[in-house]
């Protein structure tokens, strides 16, 4: 049991503090104080963020690049400013590389559209076992409309993907690879520069899934390299309805666009409409304005606390957790591993998630139970589910102690 609030991180991370920025850590559940352990479904916004929508809609609300009028000029230079704060975050080479979609889901299906052009009838397209239907489903649809084959790189029993067949399914006909950074579903961080630079090895392009790794590890998406990644904004303490797809300039200008509309054009005549640059050519129609602002703010936030000081804490938070969990007689974790970010997937003994995840909400812990958007890999477990805890910077490992305790009880009531 952690006898105080963690000790090792409290000069970097005075976690009292960052608690008191997030309003909802307040409320209560069932008639106990709430325990927020699904961040990786969306995270929790701070006050910061949250004000900066209200400041929004109370001071500056107006339709941006198009007026002439002072609040669409004031609109309009915070949404590019945000737009600059997150290249900054993400090292981004050009603003213009950043290129604002309603999420994350959005913005691979926004890539998957387009993708025609790199994917060619008979070309094969790589996946992997561990994917969000977000990331299974576009490319799916792309394949059936061009031709293509989807190919699979399988998950080994501990949940991290088989490298070796991996490179075996890498051949001249591969044109396209994509995989998360985290998955979801299992927590386990997947060994995504090795994946890209072989990949560019067949001249495939990659897509990076980001969803579970932005705003829990410090991004450096030039490093990287991966020619798109794609991030939802709502999943690092920013709204809902923002998101962010990244690509590399040649990658994003060969991508035709994926809606048409206002913003998005250079000339429209009846005969022939010419496109806007990056990013206007992927974002037609009025933007999530304030969305966009806020998740400037969010980036903010998460500067001023660190990126590394969350992904150290945050770790140690997953070792606690997987402790504890494992003195839970018949737990089993599934992607037990070091190298992942602190979401634990498990179940206890053949009790379903859904009955142990509805006595803990009594009991005030918000766990996630189910397939988790990830119906292959419950498959490859053969499992119908798992339960999901998946911890943030504001939690901490009393909170665990107090799930344990609840999942110890749940258990006992249905065994
Ligand atoms: N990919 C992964 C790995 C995810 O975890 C999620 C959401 O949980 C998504 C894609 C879809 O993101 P969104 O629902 O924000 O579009």
């Amino acid at each position: 049991m952690s006898s105080r609030l963690d000790r090792t991180f409290a000069s970097m991370l005075d976690i009292k503090k960052i608690r008191a920025d997030f309003p909802i850590l307040n409320r209560e559940v069932n008639g106990r104080p709430l325990i927020y352990f699904d961040n990786a479904a969306t995270s929790q916004k701070p006050i910061q963020v949250i004000d900066k929508i209200v400041e929004y809609y109370t001071m500056y609300n107006a339709n941006i690049h198009r007026g002439v009028h002072a609040l669409s000029q004031e609109a309009t230079d915070l949404f590019e400013q945000s737009r600059g704060k997150i290249r900054a975050f993400f090292n981004i080479p050009l603003a213009k590389q950043v290129i604002f979609t309603s999420g994350n889901t959005h913005s691979i299906n926004a890539v998957a559209s387009g993708a025609h052009v790199f994917v060619k009838k008979g070309d094969e397209v790589i996946v992997s076992a561990v994917e969000h239907h977000s990331n299974i489903v576009p490319w799916q649809m792309l394949c059936e409309r061009v031709g293509a084959t989807l190919k699979v790189i399988p998950v080994l029993d501990n949940g991290q993907l088989d490298m070796e067949a991996y490179h075996k399914l890498l051949n001249d006909k591969t044109a396209f690879v994509v995989v998360n950074h985290v998955s979801n579903a299992l927590g386990v961080t997947n060994p995504v520069k090795e994946i890209i630079d072989a990949a560019h090895e067949f001249d495939a392009m990659t897509l990076i899934d980001g969803a579970q790794s932005c705003g829990h590890m410090k991004l450096d998406l030039q490093a990287l390299n991966a020619d798109f990644y794609t991030m939802s904004g709502h999943k690092m303490c920013g709204p809902t309805g923002i998101g962010v797809l990244y690509g590399k300039e040649e990658a994003l200008n060969a991508l035709p666009p994926y809606q048409g509309g206002g913003e998005m054009i250079d000339q429209v005549t009846f005969e022939k409409t010419t496109y806007a640059g990056l990013p206007h050519k992927f974002e037609a129609g009025t933007p999530n304005i304030a969305g966009g602002i806020a998740l400037g703010a969010a980036v903010d936030y998460l500067n001023h606390v660190g990126m590394d000081n969350i992904a150290a804490y945050e770790h140690e938070l997953l070792v606690y957790g997987t402790e504890q969990i494992k003195t839970i007689p018949g737990a089993t974790i599934y992607g037990d591993v070091t190298d992942k970010a602190a979401v634990i997937s498990f179940n206890v003994a053949s009790l379903h998630p859904y009955d142990i995840g509805t006595i803990v909400d009594k009991l005030g812990v918000a766990v996630r139970t189910g397939h988790h958007c990830a119906q292959p890999v419950m498959e490859r477990f053969e499992i119908p589910g798992t339960i999901r805890a998946s911890f943030a910077f504001y939690n901490t490992k009393e909170e665990i102690d107090v799930m344990v305790q609840a999942l110890q009880r749940a258990v006992n009531m249905l065994s």
